[in-house]
């Protein structure tokens, strides 16, 4: 029936770098619509005329569009006004608002706002995720509801707003739940419905202090989307940040949150936000996906002079060491890729295992070349160049003689992917001149 129909909605507010953390909130209330077949309200709050500002707000619709978290329905708040002034004015002449005079004690002060007539009384809401809580709003007072009639202030503009679009669920962060008796009086003046709340527990900091904006392992939402990280994954490590799903599973893409979240399940108790658990989520999202969209994504982080047949068969070397898109623009900004396409430059010392004389590595590299000649272009992949230098390395009185000085002329570093790997990318010629090279 339509009336029983769920109506969530997330509501931002455009004065700053939209928090990592919000997106929680966002994913949590896009979920529960979704599987009650209900709406999914996106509403901007910009009363605070001289904070908002509109790029944020573009920086959050970004946001959502990377995320795949669809809304139904977008509104904004300051294009709402007549609406709230209606309200403001039936609650003056119903005696729930009036015009209050007031002394400034300070510059820039109003003499006139307009506040709420708190009637004092207690008020009781239950959570679903909270305990039932109980507020005295005695203590609250005569609370400003608009600076003027030109001017609603946050609480107002909010009941209005959520009654106005017949919001069934508030859920939102902790932070808000102090707010939420003055809310319901002002819900009682106006004759609107109590919608059922739900406060989700704060987000936490490694020293399990309150997610702030700070922190440094903590960076402003949008920029998840510039480090490369997957969509899913980062929507993956925020559900499981106070949502508890029970049973092995932690991969999850948005079909199946959608299918498997329970907001009953959501703890009272702050989640962790843990950046290696992200990254250790993205890898797990990015070997899911089809090899082809692999090698597509991480061609497309490389530079662009990278970007060709040895930038392809790089794709397993690099798929290794990364967690997330960026890391192969970092890799690759790092030095660690050039020497797929560029000899390196080393001193010859380097080439040298253990006491082995220099004469017999030259012959044991000699043997390498010599072997190596005989598989075609086309053969020339890491099973058979493993296959080719294994049969030389083990009839040596150890294989690094052969290995070592193979994997240096190759790599011209301490460090580096296995001589095989290495050859098959770089390709026989390649692969035969370094070592010549090395001789
Ligand atoms: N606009 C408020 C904020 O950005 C949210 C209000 C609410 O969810 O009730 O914190």
């Amino acid at each position: 029936m339509a009336e029983n129909k769920v109506v969530t909605r997330f509501a931002p507010s455009p004065t700053g770098h939209f928090h990592v953390g919000g997106i929680r909130s966002a994913l949590f209330n896009f979920l529960f619509a979704r599987q009650n077949k209900g709406t999914y309200i996106l509403r901007s709050e910009d009363t605070d005329k001289e904070r908002s500002k509109r790029e944020y707000e573009d920086e959050f619709l970004e946001l959502f569009d990377w995320l795949n978290l669809k809304y139904d329905m977008f509104f904004r708040q300051s294009d709402r006004l007549e609406i709230h002034q209606k309200y403001i004015k039936k609650m003056m002449d119903e005696g729930f608002a009036y015009l209050s005079k007031e002394t400034p004690t300070e510059e820039g002060q109003r003499e006139e706002v307009i506040r709420f007539k708190n009637p004092n009384k207690k008020i009781t809401f239950k959570d679903l995720v909270l305990e039932e809580i109980t507020v005295d709003t005695t203590d609250l007072g005569d609370f400003i509801i608009a600076r003027d009639i030109n001017e609603p202030l946050y609480h107002l503009t909010v009941v209005i707003d959520d009654f106005e679009m017949g919001v069934t669920h508030v859920i939102r962060g902790q932070e808000h739940a102090p707010n939420t008796a003055r809310q319901i009086l002002i819900q009682e003046a106006i004759g609107a419905p109590r919608p059922i709340y739900a406060h989700l527990p704060l987000i936490l900091n490694k020293e399990r202090a309150k997610l702030s904006k700070r922190d440094e392992s903590v960076l402003p939402a949008i920029e998840y989307k510039k480090l490369g990280y997957l969509p899913d994954a980062l929507l993956n490590f925020m559900a499981l940040n106070g949502w508890n799903p029970g049973g092995e599973q932690e991969i999850f893409n948005l079909p199946e949150l959608v299918e498997k979240f329970d907001i009953s399940k959501v703890q009272k108790g702050g989640g962790i936000f843990n950046p290696e658990k992200l990254d250790w989520l993205n890898k797990e999202h990015i070997k899911l996906l089809p090899k082809e969209e692999i090698e597509k994504n991480i061609l497309e982080w490389l530079p662009e002079n990278m970007q060709n047949e040895i930038g392809k068969k790089m794709v397993p070397v690099i798929l290794e060491r990364i967690n997330k898109w960026g890391d192969v623009k970092e890799m690759a900004e790092r030095g660690e890729l050039d020497l797929y396409f560029h000899p390196p430059q080393f001193s010859k010392e380097k080439l040298i295992f253990k006491n082995v004389p220099a004469e017999k590595i030259k012959e044991n590299l000699k043997l390498a070349i010599s072997e190596l000649e005989k598989l075609d272009e086309k053969n020339f992949t890491v099973e058979n160049i493993k296959d080719t230098l294994m049969k030389i390395a083990d009839k040596l009185e150890s294989r690094g003689e052969l290995l070592h000085p193979v994997r240096f002329a190759l790599s011209g570093k301490d460090q580096s992917p296995d001589p095989f790997t290495i050859a098959s990318i770089i390709g026989k010629n390649e692969t035969l001149s370094r070592l010549q090279k090395a001789i």
